[in-house]
């Protein structure tokens, strides 16, 4: 990166390295959390102890099967679900995918020859990319827009829900943003569709991979027909995700050549990152009302102090009631990437967007949707190792990054 004068005169008075010796400030726990030692601990202790094929009829592998099908109970019962509804994934991309591809599939399966699904404007890309595809293999695909605050209007499900109508996904908290879907008026609305079409279509989908810290994950009271959720977003091992298929919803597999998790996916199961991620649910389940309103708490003042301090700045999404851990702010006058690096050159780890699509220079499609301007957004997420005194440090920070970046900013536009 070309270096400003404004910036050269703050490296001759030390610059950057000063803040070599500070404790790192993590603020990405969207992009990624960090392992819980006790879903670690009972990772180790399963890699060991229960190393057989869960598939193998001997002994070793009967017992894997055991701590396999013990860890699909727990997760399926921290969602309400029955153990059979959970299919254990690589993760929620690989969940989403299942989801779409094999809803749509199963449909034309079963003779519906021009499918047709409905995703909101701003699914993360293991949605969008996938939907796309299908279109160019004929699948209609239409996408519920969202106000300015990343919100879907559940009425306007109404008017795109037709005969054809096989699938509606609509994210449960937003990546980039934190905006929450209004997902029960979702369910009602499809429920309510197929009533009157007297179908079991549409089915609803939902992805809770960033849901799951925070928001309620039971499915019966949400009334989704399937859900993503993720382990590496929720302290868990990461590598492994699953998808809850309501019962009597057959989906056509992605991964084919053997029968493993009842024929629906393919693959030697992962018997320890299954046991680490059910371990870190339950520990999510218990901390979460309290961890909820603690990085709330957090979030809030530092939203607070960076209005109070840094002009020409806005507030992306919903911040009363979206995630409590996601702060997104458009920052007039600077780039994204620069404040990202020049953050990070501090101490302070923050995305400029969906890590998915952090090497992509377009602009977020997310920001875009909410009638936006993509330019200087940076997102902090903050999680379980947040303190008040990383907040102070980053309201005091982030005023003289972004002053110093403007500075430099105006010097190029004036060259
Ligand atoms: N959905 C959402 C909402 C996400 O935030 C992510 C991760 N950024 C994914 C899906 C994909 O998750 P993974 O990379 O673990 O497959």
């Amino acid at each position: 990166m070309a270096r400003c004068k404004v910036y050269k005169k703050f490296e001759n008075k030390g610059g950057m390295g000063y803040y070599d010796e500070m404790r790192r400030i993590y603020l990405d726990y969207a992009a990624a959390t960090p392992p819980d030692t006790r879903a670690l601990k009972v990772m180790n202790d399963t890699s060991k102890k229960f190393y057989g094929n869960p598939s193998s009829l001997h002994l070793e592998g009967q017992e894997a099967k055991k701590s396999l099908e013990n860890a699909r109970g727990i997760i399926a019962g921290t969602i309400s679900a029955h153990p059979n509804e959970i299919i254990f994934t690589s993760g929620a991309t690989e969940a989403n995918n299942m989801a779409i591809r094999g809803v749509v599939s199963m449909a034309r399966e079963r003779g519906i020859k021009n499918p047709h699904i409905i995703i909101s404007a701003i699914e993360h890309p293991s949605i969008l990319e996938v939907a796309e595809a299908l279109q160019k293999e004929g699948v209609s695909v239409s996408r519920l827009s969202v106000d300015h605050r990343g919100t879907v209007n559940a009425k306007e499900l109404r008017k795109l829900i037709n005969e054809n109508t096989v699938l509606v996904s609509v994210m449960y908290a937003n990546n980039e943003i934190g905006t929450v879907e209004p997902i029960r008026d979702i369910a009602k609305e499809i429920r309510h569709a197929r009533k009157t079409n007297n179908s079991s279509y549409p089915y609803f989908h939902t992805d809770g991979a960033q849901a799951a810290n925070y928001l309620d994950l039971n499915v019966l009271k949400l009334g989704v027909d399937l859900m993503t959720i993720s382990s590496g977003k929720t302290y868990g091992p990461r590598g492994i995700g699953a998808l809850f298929v309501r019962r009597g919803i057959i989906l056509q597999p992605l991964l084919q050549g053997g029968e493993h998790e009842s024929g629906r996916r393919a693959g030697t199961e992962g018997v320890a990152l299954a046991v680490g991620f059910a371990e870190a649910l339950i520990l999510a389940e218990k901390i979460k009302t309290k961890e909820y309103a603690r990085v709330k708490k957090l979030r809030d003042n530092l939203a607070e102090k960076i209005l109070k301090k840094i002009p020409d700045c806005v507030i992306n999404g919903d911040i009363e009631n979206g995630l409590p851990n996601i702060l997104n702010i458009s920052v007039a006058g600077c780039d994204s990437e620069a404040l990202v690096i020049y953050l990070d050159a501090i101490g302070i780890a923050v995305s400029g967007k969906s890590s998915c699509k952090s090497s992509d220079r377009s602009p977020s499609h997310v920001i875009m949707a909410l009638g936006g301007n993509d330019s200087g957004t940076i997102r902090f997420s903050l999680g379980r190792n947040t303190k008040k005194e990383d907040i102070a440090r980053v309201a005091q920070e982030l005023p003289r990054i972004i002053a110093l970046l403007r500075a430099c900013h105006t010097q190029s536009d004036q060259v």
